[in-house]
């Protein structure tokens, strides 16, 4: 891989008072630790950590705050890193607290249907203690091992947030330690401590925390709404030659509300691996393919959910749509509805052809402007011999939703590097201004995003970043102001 990482400066000082904080093995300046820390799949360039520290508990994460904050030394809080936008990847070097060892599950609440956890409970941890209660969560596509309660607050997106929107819209209470080491509450355990059900109807203060990048504070532990899990699934899968129909498909299914999750997926990124570089499609595959999941308590609800979805095709025949139904298979299909999968949630899947690197645009965007931004980052995106690897997913009915492009990338050369950036920050400026928006925004969106962004709302954000960071240690650079 190419970029290493300059060096930087440690102090042995300041492990020595790191390590008196947390305990002897749970702080370092190891080089080839902090080096593990430099980077991840993204185009972002490396940088190095000067020290690695791995706190226990809440009053530790206060210590060590307190400690940086007094410095101004910078903290970046990571989890699994597994964002793919460089977001614990330390611009200004510093301290990188790897928050994986608060790991417990608090409270799994199965009347309330609402859990509590702390910031390193894996998906796959959280998944199997639901399963056991017939309880679920919105799981994302993503490596089993990343943090829910960081997908949370990253506005992570999952197989139910067709129906349920966001996670971070599922997120019920938070306890927060501030970059200057006190200790704060969101939602309802803010006025009772053991009240963990619910942000409103109080001030939405949690929205300090989620969608900051890790800039305002350290998530110690969430509240989280979960769901039951009915026991009759129903994928409804079907195909199109071109986004437009498939669009109106997934808008006109979108409008019933009958489905957790309505996605489609372009040839590129249906392969395993997707491609590198790009090879056009063959003639006779579709370029689309969609999947829908349902639940249903019991067969007539599974039933009645099919009538719906068949007089939608039928409709869509009528107009002329290209839209076709197919037969999944087996495997994919279970990739698709048994998340945290091992199938999909494989990160080599995505990346072993291209070799190591995977960046993305990821946005929200609305279901009409899909079809003219595609085609636009179809073109980018082939001229510079990369996969049009996209994605389209509706968020809560149908006003908007997902268009990604998840598009793997050589990390040999400085070359082949910089031509994945500048084709993928090339796609995010033609969906900004069609009125899209990253998410998990690299400090490249970040600069596009605020620079088209009324003054007014900047300066909130700047003024909000300096009440709770005043010395600006936290995650320092990543909101581009
Ligand atoms: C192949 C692949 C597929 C993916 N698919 C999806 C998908 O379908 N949906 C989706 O939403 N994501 C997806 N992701 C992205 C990612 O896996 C998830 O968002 C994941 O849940 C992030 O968890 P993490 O532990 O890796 O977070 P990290 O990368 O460690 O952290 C993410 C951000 O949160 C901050 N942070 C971490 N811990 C804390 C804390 N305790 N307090 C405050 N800030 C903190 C970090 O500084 C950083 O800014 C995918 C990733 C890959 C590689």
């Amino acid at each position: 891989m190419t970029g290493m990482p300059s060096e930087s400066k440690v102090d042995s000082k300041i492990t020595k008072k790191l390590r008196e904080i947390v305990g002897e093995n749970n702080a370092t300046d190891y080089k080839h630790i902090r080096y593990a820390y430099s980077y991840d799949l993204s185009f972002v360039s490396p940088k190095l950590p000067e020290y690695v520290v791995m706190p226990t508990s809440v009053e530790q994460v206060q210590e060590v705050m307190k400690f940086a904050n007094q410095e101004k030394i910078s903290v970046t809080p990571f989890t699994a890193g597994t964002n793919i936008g460089g977001l614990c990847i330390p611009e200004n070097g510093g301290i990188l607290l790897d928050m994986k060892r608060m790991n417990q599950i608090i409270r799994i609440d199965d009347e309330s249907h609402y859990c509590v956890i702390e910031p390193g409970v894996s998906h796959a941890k959280l998944a199997s203690e639901l399963a056991k209660l017939g309880l679920r969560w919105s799981w994302p596509v993503g490596p089993p091992s990343a943090s829910v309660s960081s997908n949370a607050i990253c506005h992570g997106i999952g197989g139910l947030s067709g129906r349920y929107g966001l996670n971070s819209e599922e997120i019920t209470s938070m306890e927060v330690v501030l970059p200057t080491g006190e200790l704060v509450r969101v939602g309802s355990c803010a006025i009772q401590e053991d009240s963990w059900h619910s942000c409103l109807p109080l001030p939405r203060v949690d929205g300090l925390f989620t969608g900051w990048l890790g800039t305002t504070g350290i998530v110690t532990k969430i509240g989280l709404r979960v769901h039951p899990m009915p026991p009759v699934l129903k994928v409804f899968t079907a195909s199109a030659e071109n986004i437009g129909d498939l669009a109106t498909y997934m808008r006109t299914l979108g409008n019933y509300e009958i489905c957790d999750d309505i996605t489609g997926v372009s040839w590129w990124l249906s392969q395993v691996p997707i491609p590198y570089p790009y090879k056009p499609k063959p003639d006779d595959a579709p370029e689309w393919v969609s999947f829908a999941t349902t639940f249903s308590w019991t067969e007539k609800e599974k039933q009645a959910r099919e009538e719906i979805w068949q007089s939608i095709m039928d409709e869509q025949t009528k107009n002329g749509s290209s839209v076709k139904s197919t037969v999944y298979p087996e495997e994919a299909l279970r990739a698709r509805t048994q998340l945290p999968s091992q199938i999909v949630g494989s990160t080599k899947n995505y990346t072993k052809q291209a070799g190591a690197g995977i960046s993305w645009p990821g946005t929200f965007t609305p279901l009409n402007k899909w079809e003219p931004v595609y085609e636009q980052w179809k073109k980018i995106l082939v001229e510079r011999n990369l996969s049009p690897s996209v994605r389209v997913t509706n968020y809560r009915g149908v006003h908007y939703g997902m268009l990604r492009a998840m598009i793997p990338f050589p990390k040999k050369t400085p070359e082949t590097i910089e031509n994945a950036r500048q084709a993928i920050v090339e796609c995010l400026k033609v969906d900004l201004d069609a009125g899209g928006i990253p998410y998990k925004p690299p400090v490249d969106f970040g600069l596009e995003i605020n620079k088209r962004a009324h003054p007014g709302y900047v300066e909130l954000l700047r003024k909000t970043k300096k009440m709770l960071d005043p010395n600006d240690i936290m995650n320092t650079g990543k909101l581009a102001l």
